[in-house]
């Protein structure tokens, strides 16, 4: 067996290589290296997938976020709600923007931000609500977007890890993740579910005016070139980005269900482990495995995953310090602030390889050796 990887893009690669090298060639030969025409083809393809009106593609996710919430002219000391268990870029554009971060806790199962904790959390000054949609399964919307209606909150869904997901409504209809806020961002950072081979990111939206606006801001606030009407940034999507992204996109729900193969496979081996939980995957979405992340229980983590290091196989933890812990944020964590769960969960998480390229085999051996570290 060669040597296994947390995400094994060569692999995948190999299967796709005529297509890829091809569209890779006639970008390079037709020199559109910015803006190319599958930079506009990908945008409408992807807002088809998504069933969203408008697809704004940029350099990466957390621009994207960062985008996203220039777009909402609000004002510094404005509230945003955020889970502290995210990638460190959820929150980070928040303090970059001189808004405050709001944190909320996460539910025990499902990792994602607890509904409760947010209706405590709102106050006059909340304008903004971010779920991020933590390893590929879709925060429970339809009470959280039923909240921030009440009080006139916007919603920036933060999709990075979920492209392909969906969230199922109470009266049977779904949505893709990303596609229910007021504003969903997404990352093609080559690890996510829908990677480049390269950065990139893009941010969706079902609203017309503000489709303009975030394309505006993310070009240097110009709709006409050289006529500057507000502060943006300079934030693309290369050509060559997207022509690969349009060949990964037509492969998307294949890969997304390879990943649930495995997960699958893994759920099987570990099921019923007094030592071990596996993910829950919550009725109202479909998970797309991201990550595969298990809860141990009654062993040592750090031991193990060390162990798994020494039989050479990778194991991750996300994250080992949730953003509240974080010494860049600390000037909006004052007091004896806790988040229980988050804080729990921070010792007991570690994530297996998961990809779109596992074999049946591999799978055997990352399982069985892990059940022979616990047991030891
Ligand atoms: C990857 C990721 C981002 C940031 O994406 P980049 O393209 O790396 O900037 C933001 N949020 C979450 C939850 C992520 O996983």
């Amino acid at each position: 067996m060669h040597q296994l990887q947390m995400v094994d893009l060569k692999r995948q690669y190999q299967k796709i290589k005529t297509e890829v090298d091809t569209a890779i060639q006639h970008v390079i030969e037709s020199a559109a290296f910015i803006g190319g025409p599958d930079t506009q083809h990908f945008a409408k393809e992807l807002a088809e997938y998504l069933g969203v009106k408008h697809v704004i593609p940029c350099a990466n996710g957390t621009d994207a976020l960062q985008i996203a919430l220039m777009a909402l002219d609000l004002q510094p000391g404005d509230e945003v709600i955020t889970p502290s268990y995210t990638y460190i870029a959820t929150v980070e554009v928040v303090a970059l923007l001189k808004l405050k971060p709001v944190f909320v806790d996460v539910d025990e199962d499902t990792f994602t931000m607890n509904i409760e904790s947010v209706k405590h959390a709102i106050t006059a000054k909340t304008k903004v609500i971010i779920p991020v949609h933590l390893y590929g399964q879709s925060v429970n919307m339809e009470p959280l977007l039923a909240i921030a209606k009440e009080h006139n909150i916007a919603v920036i869904e933060d999709n990075a890890q979920a492209i392909g997901s969906t969230y199922t409504f109470s009266n049977g209809t779904s949505a893709k993740t990303g596609a229910m806020g007021l504003i969903g961002c997404t990352s093609f950072f080559p690890s996510k579910n829908l990677g480049g081979y390269g950065d990139g990111g893009a941010m969706f939206t079902n609203d017309d005016a503000l489709a303009e606006k975030l394309k505006m801001i993310a070009n240097h606030g110009q709709k006409v070139r050289y006529y500057h009407e507000m502060v943006g940034c300079n934030s693309r999507l290369d050509t060559i980005q997207a022509a690969v992204l349009r060949i990964k996109l037509r492969k998307l729900d294949e890969y997304c269900y390879a990943r649930r193969t495995a997960a699958d496979y893994y759920d099987r081996a570990f099921k019923n482990h007094p030592n071990i939980i596996t993910p829950y995957r919550a009725p109202y979405t479909y998970h797309v495995f991201h990550q595969y992340t298990l809860q141990l229980v009654g062993v040592d983590r750090d031991m193990v995953s060390a162990k798994l290091a020494e039989r050479n196989i990778p194991s991750m933890i996300y994250y080992p310090v949730p953003c509240h812990k974080q010494n860049m944020l600390k000037e909006f964590v004052t007091g004896s602030f806790e988040l229980p769960v988050t804080d729990r969960l921070q010792d007991k998480v570690i994530s297996l390889p998961m990809h779109t390229e596992l074999t049946e085999e591999e799978l055997e051996h990352i399982t069985k050796n892990l059940l022979d570290i616990i047991a030891q």
